[in-house]
């Protein structure tokens, strides 16, 4: 099946030199404020971008030293490397990608060396890498594999991707004490200058906490939205121990959803979400996937403005009650337990919102794949659904996995 791309429209950036594309990085290691705000005006000059919103908003990220734009450039479904040119010219300055992402890395690498010291860059690992065996010498592998894609000689932070998911294992996963030699050792090298974890699974608090009491890591990733609930205290210890937190998930499942009704002041109900976000304490910054120019315009528009109207509160009240019984919450695991097929639930509801809302059809109908049969959804087809009874949220989980099942077996 082909994956959607409705959007995306090159429109004049193309037709640029290079030469007048220039970042806004704000990095320790970027151009000076003033050479930054030069650059870029003349860079606009000769586009005809004068109109064009721009980044407002940096933030500390935990104690690297960066300064980050509030909104980073999430890289699961880049098909150009020009689009994260735009968004760098627009003052992203944060760019976060993935081993698991097809060639994203590679993509991401095609802008360097050129603009490697205008963006921080963080890539995760293969999920499956990190294991309670894993060697020391296999994560190296990793990293160098990552660095080789991403053509530098050094990533920003570097990523276990997927704490707290009990498919891919226990806390033992995160404890085995090569995990964080190797990620130190390659520090030491020079490849990589932070780690971090990233996790939207069901255990990720209790993971986050974990590695947060437990090593040196700097940066945590959760998935977090509107509907989430419980994070606040794991990301108060991050603050406070200096470790960054990099948002994501944040629109939950806004993007095929039409709420023109609700707003009516020509904003979107994303910006709306992403507004929400920004409000929120000890978040440094959030990452989203960018997929278009029009992607890039919508989100860095609202950069700075966390204050929403209350038309807007209205508009995600509406919201909120749309999804209630409809949006299985990262971090949650009060079903898994119920199911006597050990049934992935909070997984397979996550590629089904990739599959509706996310226009990413391909890669996961590819997750579901990886999947055994007889942990499958097509196990809901024969059962009463005593999971259902455990949602607090009142999700029809049997029906929701039925339906994920035809929609994403190949
Ligand atoms: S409906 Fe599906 S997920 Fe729920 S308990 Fe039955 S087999 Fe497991
Ligand atoms: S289906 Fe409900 S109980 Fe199960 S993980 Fe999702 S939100 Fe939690």
């Amino acid at each position: 099946m082909k994956v959607k791309d409705e959007r995306i429209s090159r429109r004049s950036f193309l037709g640029r030199g290079a030469a007048s594309i220039v970042g806004a990085g704000l990095g320790i290691s970027g151009l000076t404020a003033c050479a930054v705000a030069q650059s870029t005006t003349t860079a606009e000059a000769e586009s005809g971008d004068e109109d064009k919103p721009k980044i407002k908003g940096y933030r500390d990220l935990g104690k690297t030293g960066w300064k980050v734009s509030d909104f980073g450039f999430g890289n699961a479904m880049m098909q150009e490397p020009s689009l994260l040119e735009y968004a760098i010219e627009r003052g992203i300055n944060y760019v976060d990608t993935a081993r698991q992402y097809y060639d994203m890395e590679v993509v991401v690498g095609k802008i360097f060396p050129a603009k490697r010291d205008k963006v921080f860059v963080s890539t995760k690992l293969l999920p499956e890498l990190i294991t309670a065996e894993v060697s020391v010498d296999d994560i190296t592998k990793g990293i160098d594999e990552s660095l080789e894609r991403l053509n530098t000689d050094y990533i920003d932070c570097c990523l276990i991707h997927s704490v707290g998911d009990p498919n891919l294992g226990e806390l033992d996963r995160i404890k085995n004490p090569n995990v964080s030699e190797a990620f130190e050792k390659a520090r030491k090298a020079g490849k990589i200058k932070f780690w971090g974890a990233s996790a939207h699974g069901p255990k990720m608090i209790r993971d986050f906490n974990w590695l947060i009491d437990n090593t040196g890591i700097d940066l945590i990733m959760p998935g977090m939205n509107l509907m989430t609930r419980g994070l606040e205290p794991v990301l108060a210890k991050a603050k406070k121990k200096g470790v960054a937190v990099v948002a994501m998930k944040s629109l939950s499942a806004a993007r095929k959803i039409d709420y023109s009704k609700y707003m009516k002041e020509g904003r979107t109900v994303r910006q709306a979400l992403l507004k929400w976000m920004l409000a929120q304490p000890d978040i440094d910054t959030i990452s989203i996937t960018m997929r278009t120019y029009e992607d890039v315009d919508e989100y860095v528009a609202i950069s700075g403005r966390p204050n929403l109207t209350p038309k807007e509160k209205k508009a995600l009240k509406g919201y909120g009650m749309l999804l209630d019984c409809d949006y299985c919450r990262p971090g949650c695991d009060h079903c898994l337990h119920a199911c006597p097929h050990n049934v992935p639930i909070h997984d397979i509801l996550r590629y089904r919102l990739y599959f509706n809302n996310y226009g990413r059809e391909k890669y996961a109908m590819s997750l579901y794949a990886g999947l055994s049969e007889k942990c499958n959804a097509s196990q809901c087809r024969s059962c009463i659904g005593p999971c259902e009874a455990l949602c607090p949220h009142h999700l029809a989980i049997r029906s929701k996995l039925t339906q994920a099942h035809s929609e994403l077996m190949i």
